[in-house]
């Protein structure tokens, strides 16, 4: 077993007083795994995903990350994490390579050399000169991720990378993020409602509907089909 490097425990949302988005979830990611977060459209997956990274404050329970608080020492626990959170936003008619350098300019500390590196790594060092107004969806949201990489996170969060790319752009990001597991050795922490992509590409998972976390565990034995204890439909 690898160390625990995102710890969720207990999380409760509420918006508006009605709105249950999240009602006691808790998971432990380690070090090494692809963990999907599965669940159906509204399941609670953003909020929760937005309460690891600090940008809402849950109602009640706790987020650690590399045992560092995300409340109490956020500026220690996100150090090492990357995320791609919405659709990211680019400078359409600046190129990529630019668009990093702005980013990494505003963030400090990062080397031109890392964001050569980090476009490399997400396979769009050919086309880096080119304005992101020419990119397709898949190379914007490989874009993205490579702007998450910029900070060389030892723990990447994505949220529904692969929603709205056609079937090449869903084949290029899914083989990427085996890519940063494999190859960079990087946590992995995606969300989907895409029961095959969890399959296809994760070790783990923790299945959520309608704010509450229904089973979690290897997806070896909790999603194959020869011994599948759960069952969950929805769009491949
Ligand atoms: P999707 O894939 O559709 O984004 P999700 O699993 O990420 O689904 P959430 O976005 O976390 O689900 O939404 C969970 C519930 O909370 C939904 O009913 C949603 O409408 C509601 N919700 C989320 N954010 C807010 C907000 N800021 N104000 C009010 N309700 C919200």
């Amino acid at each position: 077993m690898g160390d625990v490097i995102l710890r969720v425990e207990n999380l409760y949302k509420t918006f508006q007083k009605k709105i249950k988005a999240v009602q006691g979830v808790t998971f432990e990611v380690e070090e090494g795994d692809v963990f999907g977060f599965l669940g159906p459209n509204g399941a609670g997956k953003t909020t929760t995903i937005r309460m690891i990274l600090g940008l809402i404050r849950p109602d009640s329970g706790e987020v650690y990350i590399d045992n560092y608080s995300i409340r109490k020492e956020r500026f220690a626990a996100l150090k090492k994490v990357g995320a791609l959170v919405e659709g990211p936003a680019f400078y359409g008619y600046l190129s990529a390579r630019d668009n990093l350098k702005i980013f990494a300019e505003y963030s400090g500390d990062i080397s031109i050399s890392r964001i050569d590196e980090v476009l490399e790594i997400v396979g769009l060092t050919k086309r880096a000169k080119d304005k992101v107004n020419g990119y397709s969806l898949g190379m914007r949201q490989r874009l993205g991720i490579a702007q998450a990489l910029l900070n060389n996170p030892r723990l990447l969060i994505l949220d529904e990378p692969t929603n709205g790319l056609d079937p090449y752009g869903v084949q290029e990001v899914r083989n990427l993020i085996k890519r940063l597991s494999c190859d960079e050795k990087i946590t992995i922490f995606i969300s989907s409602h895409i029961l095959s992509e969890i399959e296809q590409i994760c070790n783990k998972v923790a299945i959520i509907n309608q704010g509450k976390l229904i089973v979690s565990g290897k997806v070896s034995e909790l999603l194959n089909p020869e011994q599948r204890i759960y069952e969950i439909t929805g769009p491949d």
